[in-house]
């Protein structure tokens, strides 16, 4: 079966007064009907722009390689085709719902507005449609609090508008970018639950953003790890956390709080801080951090400074290292 959303060779560039920033360098994933794929990394790793650039939202970028929504090539796409592909094929949520919400109307106009621009639906059908959904999201009294307004939801309520939005017009593909960072844990749970819900209800494409490992866990059956606009490694999500091949995977990994942590321990983050993307290092991005790196030989750290690894199959993995995790320690006796 063709996937439903096929990225091949995705590279996103943006000019800048100090010259190009290479934002997502030469990104290769897939994504099925009814499947779910994370995105991991941390901030600046280039998720949310290969999101933004998937939905054609990518201002002032240059784009190069393919992005093909059910066969379909996207870049190059005039933006009135692309702006009719948003809601009806394709949709997203982001973190804060209110940056997209329109304080000054009812979410139920928003909604039906939505679905009329896209559908051509009449008024009374497509608010009869905007309570159908608040009803599908979980919205409890959907007629009337579709007459209220968006402060007048909770943090949570807020996000499961937001989805009855971007669901509103039936789209193949959803791209969820850290949907729940701004809530707590519970809240976070019901609305991850949600949308996996929908997602088999709907048999949707599910792209799910997130720098928590511990939400990809939830919902993901494949994971890919970016890092510096790169793939660092692609897996199914059970032998990702079991059997990582990258370090920079191991790192996020060792960072997830544990049980047996005690409330009050220190998160263990990776020490030092992402890569410059503006005039990128030869070789690994990650080497400047990279553990496996620092108790390697001379020879084969000079090689990961100085050689840029691909990604490389790896017991079900890709992995994008020259001293992969699966491989035996680089000096004899040395860690990991
Ligand atoms: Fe570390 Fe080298 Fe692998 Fe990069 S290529 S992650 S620096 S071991
Ligand atoms: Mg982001």
């Amino acid at each position: 079966e063709q996937p439903l959303l096929s990225v091949t060779d995705l590279t996103v560039t943006f000019p800048t007064r100090h010259g190009d920033v290479r934002a997502v360098d030469s990104l290769s994933f897939a994504v099925r009907r009814g499947q779910t794929l994370g995105i991991v990394g941390e901030s600046g790793s280039g998720k949310s722009v290969t999101s933004l650039a998937v939905m054609g939202l990518h201002t002032g970028a240059r784009v190069t390689g393919s992005i093909a929504l059910d066969g379909r090539e996207l870049t190059g796409l005039p933006e009135r085709e692309l702006s009719r592909l948003r809601g009806r094929r394709m949709a997203m949520i982001f973190q804060d719902p209110l940056s997209s919400l329109h304080p000054y109307y009812t979410v139920g106009e928003q909604i039906a507005e939505h679905h009329r621009v896209h559908f051509g639906s009449r008024r009374a059908a497509a608010r009869r449609r905007a309570v159908e959904m608040l009803a599908e999201v979980g919205i409890p009294e959907p007629a009337r609090r579709a007459g209220e307004h968006p402060h007048q939801f909770s943090g949570g309520m807020r996000q499961r508008v937001m989805i009855a939005m971007a669901l509103a017009c039936e789209p193949d593909l959803l791209i969820a970018d850290e949907p729940t960072t701004a809530l707590d844990v519970t809240v976070q749970a019901q609305i991850l639950e949600l949308i996996a819900r929908l997602q088999e209800q709907r048999g949707l494409a599910v792209v799910m953003i997130t720098h928590d490992l511990g939400v990809v866990a939830r919902v993901a059956r494949e994971v890919l790890v970016m890092y510096g606009g790169r793939a660092a490694e692609q897996a199914p999500v059970d032998t990702l956390f079991t059997d990582p091949g990258h370090p920079y995977t191991r790192g996020l990994l060792d960072s997830l709080p544990r049980l047996d942590d005690g409330d009050d321990a220190p998160l263990r983050a990776i020490p030092g801080s992402p890569p410059s993307l503006l005039d990128p290092a030869p070789g690994c991005a990650f080497a400047p951090r990279c553990p496996r790196a620092a108790a390697a030989a001379p020879a084969e750290r000079e090689h990961c400074t100085a050689t840029r690894p691909g990604l490389r199959p790896s017991r079900g993995h890709l992995v994008s290292c020259h001293l992969s995790l699966h491989t035996a320690s680089p000096v004899p006796g040395g860690t990991r």
